[in-house]
């Protein structure tokens, strides 16, 4: 976008039409410039499970004669295409989201029903690591939007809440009325976000410590996701987080009118 140039006297001056061309030049460049980065990322992300499937398949092949072994190895060959699978088609939703595709149309939405979905997802994840997801806030509200995008993106910050907890504390998931929007907001007790990494973690294939993350199996791509999801409502999401205290995300989403008909959904957010 145009912004104007502010001055030490606090008065904003357009720039002329020179600084214009040159602004969309350099903006050019810069998409240009994220659109390689991107390539390259998802490049480099490709590549470390696919190497790993290699190096276990020969693993296989020369273990032949230890059923222990060919068991574990198949394991490993299952958790690494899970992880490859789970990549590509958060790939997938991500170029939708960016407005590869037409918004379908938005409409009333039950978010009783996103919640209980997303909780639904993540359930077996929590129980595994005695994780306890408890719903509650102001029931009966309705949003207007895609329920299934709504849906993946709670979904993510619940899985992320999830991820990154220690076992037997809980997580919190509420909905509230607030001026226009719902506010769905996820809390967890779980180790929290640096401070210098908070405003970046919105960013595609970002990770506050790579190590950490992959361990979790992390691509680094479920925020963005998240991102993408509220603009295209015309929504937001923020993080509140304390490094060992937890994490708060809130997704704000426009709440449907009383008596709501099918809109024509806004024009996407790149
Ligand atoms: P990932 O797949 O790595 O979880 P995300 O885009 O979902 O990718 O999140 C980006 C990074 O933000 C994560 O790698 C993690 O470091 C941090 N993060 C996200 N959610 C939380 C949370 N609830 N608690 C602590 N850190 C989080």
């Amino acid at each position: 976008g145009v912004h104007g140039v502010r001055l030490d006297s606090g008065t904003v001056q357009r720039p002329g039409p020179v600084a214009l061309l040159l602004q969309d030049v350099t903006e050019a460049r810069r998409v240009e410039a994220v659109r390689r980065d991107f390539v390259a990322n998802v490049g480099h992300e490709l590549k470390t499970p696919v190497g790993a499937l290699a190096l276990l398949a020969e693993a296989i092949e020369g273990a032949a004669d230890d059923p222990e072994a060919v068991q574990r190895f198949a394991g490993r060959i299952a958790h690494e295409a899970d992880r490859l699978g789970r990549l590509v088609r958060e790939l997938i939703d991500l170029s939708r989201l960016q407005g590869g595709e037409p918004l379908p149309e938005l409409l009333p939405v039950e978010v009783d029903r996103v919640l209980a979905e997303a909780v639904d997802r993540t359930r077996t994840a929590a129980r595994a690591k005695k994780l306890d997801i408890v719903v509650g806030g102001q029931p009966g509200l309705r949003v207007r939007g895609v329920e299934n995008q709504l849906a993946t993106a709670v979904t993510n910050l619940l899985a992320n809440a999830v991820a990154y907890s220690e076992g037997e504390s809980r997580i919190a998931v509420a909905a509230r009325s607030r001026s226009g929007f719902a506010e769905i907001t996820v809390t967890d007790s779980g180790i929290g976000i640096p401070r210098a990494d908070r405003h970046r973690i919105f960013e595609r294939f970002y990770r506050v410590d790579q190590s950490r993350a992959s361990s979790t199996g992390g691509t680094g791509l479920g925020l963005a996701i998240v991102k993408h999801v509220a603009s295209n409502h015309g929504g937001s999401v923020t993080v509140w987080s304390e490094e060992g205290l937890g994490s708060t995300f809130t997704l704000r989403i426009p709440l449907a009118e009383p008596a709501d008909h099918p809109m024509s959904p806004p024009a996407v957010v790149p």
